[in-house]
């Protein structure tokens, strides 16, 4: 995103404006200093996708893993960071750049995390419990709203879950982005990629 300080040392200030996947991801890190595998490429992936460099990522994941020393970072984490950014890996991974960020479809229906995991959709694979006070955490405490998500997550529509989460911390700015016409009607169109979320709150809040 243009404008945005991008960099390890920002991550944190960064987190207010990524959906509610990314948030758990983000929270889970720093009280762990730690994540397993597909929960690291996740948010390696969503990392890159909003510019994050490989430089900074790096840099990023060795400083949030305070607990384990250089010796074993470079032995069994770096190299798949720089796989994600496909600095190493065979030839098409490099020629690609690596992988794609994951979009919301791929994290909704893969891979659904186990015990002790934090990769995968809150609003699909946490109990209704535990997606309240994460809710809260992140600042919905609307009942009406919180009741929406209910319903949403109960009817298998997590995307609108999501969205509704989205519009309701970005109502102010949504109001006056559609009264000015800053955002086209294209670019309110429905949030189907975290990155998209993360890139839509940013600009919203940074008018
Ligand atoms: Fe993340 Fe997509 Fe789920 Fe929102 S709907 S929390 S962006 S995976």
């Amino acid at each position: 995103v243009e404008g945005a300080e991008i960099s390890a040392r920002n991550i944190d200030n960064l987190a207010q404006h990524f959906p509610l996947c990314m948030q758990h991801l983000h929270n889970t890190l720093r009280r762990d200093c730690h994540l397993k595998h597909y929960g690291r490429l996740q948010y390696t992936l969503f990392l890159k996708g909003i510019g994050l460099n490989l430089e900074e990522c790096l840099i990023f994941w060795r400083t949030a893993f305070k607990k384990i020393s250089d010796d074993t970072f470079n032995k069994e984490y770096r190299y798949n960071v720089r796989h994600a950014y496909g600095d190493v890996g065979g030839d098409a991974n490099r020629r690609s750049g690596g992988y794609s960020p994951f979009s919301c479809q791929k994290i909704l229906t893969e891979h659904a995390p186990g015990p002790g995991e934090a990769h995968g959709c809150p609003f699909r694979h946490f109990s209704m419990d535990n997606l309240t006070t994460l809710l809260r955490s992140a600042g919905v405490s609307d009942r009406a709203v919180l009741q929406g998500i209910q319903e949403d997550k109960e009817s298998q529509k997590y995307h609108m879950a999501c969205n509704r989460v989205f519009e309701y911390l970005h109502k102010t700015e949504l109001k006056r982005a559609k009264e000015e016409g800053i955002f086209t009607a294209v670019q309110l169109e429905t949030i189907v990629h975290p990155n998209e979320y993360f890139k839509r709150s940013y600009l919203l809040k940074n008018m």
